[in-house]
């Protein structure tokens, strides 16, 4: 066994593919790339049978830490597609944090806790793991094949189906498929080979991130340091992570070149100084280091004919505030059902161009909240500088200025509208709004969420025939009664006043509609309409 844990994991090599011998098939979904985010695309298809081809160029998944904080939402999703398990078990949970400006703490944050949850609002986890786990957990499913060593390099869109040309370390062959799933990463080639270009901008500042093995020494909180005695004039990021893998990230000073800071020795003497300030001794074991720049970048629209752009392929998010790799989580879970509908010829155009719509506002949402924290993470004049010294230097005994300094972690982005869901018409106090995630609440002997199939949810309050009605209506719903002795806080936090009132729940969990009082016509309405089907809002 290495000493260095993150060199145990498994290589694989190509299994010898039947287009190679001239077989020709034609697949239903194509994943091109075996990261977080395509992997979560073949588990959530897997959920709903719908068989998934995963090309992956390398043998292996990924080296080091990358993304390692996994969001509540993402964990949801996860669970959903039945491959939360191990990094539930493996990941270190936290709820907050603490920021210091010199020797000041000048901010301490917890995330909300208001209601009791079944997961923490953030775990951490290396993505090499996350990665293992996933594609451990898809081993277990007779819809998904991973073709390791195969690395897309062509791509032909015809009128009804894509074709891939897929270079082997045995040779190249070409395979058909209904729909492809471009996951392929920051570096898209499918991107380029389509002519796309993403927009926005890209940041000077740089950060130098490292994994170093050493004794625990927690808490596990997100911890920055901005302008420590150790980093004069840079930020300084920590995160403890699974098998006691401590993440440090710090920002680079303008005059640092990269190559002189890539240098082991430099990194080392950076990493000792600051575990110096912070009493810890430094004999630690450096196990990886990489460089980051931030970008606010993302394609117009995600949806290319029966190409899906997910993930970094789609946008690209900063780190800070984690909403890179939760948000192509999302994206994962936002394209699945839609496709798994479009595999069984049950798709309309407009449901699969809502995953385009619904997705590049989400990622224009989160590059509006990440451009924020990275201002104030890596500032791009001395103007930016002046004012993150005044907001920290006010923050040291000032409670209003806590929250200029507040990092801003991710939260599940709600969409104000879609094509798939009907606003409110009757007057509301409180419950989700449509276009929101449900949270998933504490609920009869486990948590809403654990009650939740595949297929869309209608939860109604007892007490009325609206059940039998919605049950009697559709033939792809699932209904949840909420009855008044349920020892739960759902008919409070759903504001659901009166029997008969509910929600209609899509499979990836936004609100897509809510009454107060049940209308027949109404309910069929609003669920044709998060299908994709029937006339349009304001029709
Ligand atoms: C150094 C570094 C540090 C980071 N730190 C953080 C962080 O702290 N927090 C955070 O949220 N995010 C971080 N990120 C970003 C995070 O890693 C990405 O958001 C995340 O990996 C996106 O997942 P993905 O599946 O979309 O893409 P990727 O993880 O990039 O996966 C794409 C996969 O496609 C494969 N591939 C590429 N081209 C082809 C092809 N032609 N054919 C077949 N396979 C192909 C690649 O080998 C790769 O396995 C970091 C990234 C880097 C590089």
């Amino acid at each position: 066994m290495a000493t260095n844990p993150y060199e145990n994991l498994r290589t694989y090599s190509l299994v010898r593919p039947p287009e190679l011998d001239g077989s020709r098939r034609r697949y239903p979904v194509v994943i091109v790339g075996a990261g977080p985010v395509g992997l979560t695309v073949a588990a959530g298809l897997g959920r709903y049978g719908v068989p998934a081809v995963v090309l992956q160029a390398s043998g292996s998944v990924s080296f080091g830490s990358r993304a390692i904080c996994i969001s509540r939402r993402s964990l949801e999703i996860w669970e959903r597609f039945g491959v939360a398990g191990r990094a539930l078990a493996k990941g270190l949970a936290w709820t907050g944090g603490r920021s210091f400006w010199h020797c000041h703490q000048v901010l301490e944050f917890k995330m909300d806790e208001s209601v009791a949850r079944k997961h923490p609002p953030m775990i951490n986890l290396q993505q090499c793991f996350m990665e293992q786990f996933l594609v451990d957990a898809l081993g277990e499913r007779d819809e998904v094949e991973i073709r390791w060593e195969s690395a897309a390099t062509g791509i032909d869109c015809l009128a009804d189906a894509v074709r891939l040309t897929v270079e082997t370390p045995a040779g190249a062959y070409q395979m058909e498929a209904d729909y492809v799933v471009a996951a392929d990463g920051a570096r898209s080639f499918l991107r380029q080979a389509l002519g796309l270009r993403m927009e926005g901008n890209s940041y000077e500042g740089r950060y130098l991130i490292a994994d170093i093995k050493l004794p625990f020494m927690g808490p596990v909180e997100r911890r920055a340091w901005f302008d420590p005695p150790s980093n004069p004039g840079s930020t300084v990021l920590a995160h403890w992570q699974p098998e006691n893998i401590l993440r440090i990230d710090y920002q680079l000073r303008p005059e640092e070149t990269d190559e002189q800071e890539l240098q082991e020795s430099r990194v080392r003497a950076r990493i000792d100084a600051h575990l110096e300030m912070l009493g810890a001794g430094t004999a630690y074991q450096l196990l990886w280091f990489s460089l980051y720049r931030a970008h606010c970048l993302t394609l117009s629209s995600y949806r290319h004919n029966r190409v899906f752009f997910v993930g970094d392929a789609a946008h690209l998010v900063p780190i800070f505030g984690v909403r890179g790799l939760n948000s192509g989580i999302e994206d994962a879970a936002n394209l699945v059902w839609k496709l798994a509908c479009a595999v069984r010829g049950q798709a309309t155009d407009r449901l699969l161009d809502s995953y385009s719509e619904e997705r590049v506002f989400a990622a224009q949402e989160n590059i509006r909240q990440a451009r924020k924290s990275t201002l104030f993470m890596t500032p791009p004049s001395h103007g930016y500088e002046r004012m993150r010294e005044a907001a920290l230097s006010l923050a040291v005994s000032n409670e209003f200025a806590r929250t200029l300094v507040n990092p801003r972690q991710t939260t599940a982005i709600a969409f104000p509208s879609s094509p798939l869901q009907s606003p409110d018409t009757e007057e509301w106090s409180g419950g989700i709004a449509p276009g929101a995630t449900l949270p998933n609440l504490r609920f009869g002997d486990g948590y809403l969420l654990d009650f939740f199939g595949i297929d869309p949810v209608a939860l109604i309050r007892a007490g009325s025939d609206a059940e039998a009605c919605v049950a009697g209506s559709a033939t792809q719903i699932q209904v949840i009664s909420l009855t008044e002795q349920d020892p739960s806080p759902v008919l409070a936090a759903l504001a659901l006043d009166r029997p008969g009132s509910g929600y209609l729940i899509r499979p990836d969990g936004h609100v897509a509609a809510r009454w107060r009082n049940f209308v027949p016509e109404k309910f069929a309405s609003a669920f044709e309409r998060s299908l994709g089907r029937g006339p349009i809002k304001g029709d």
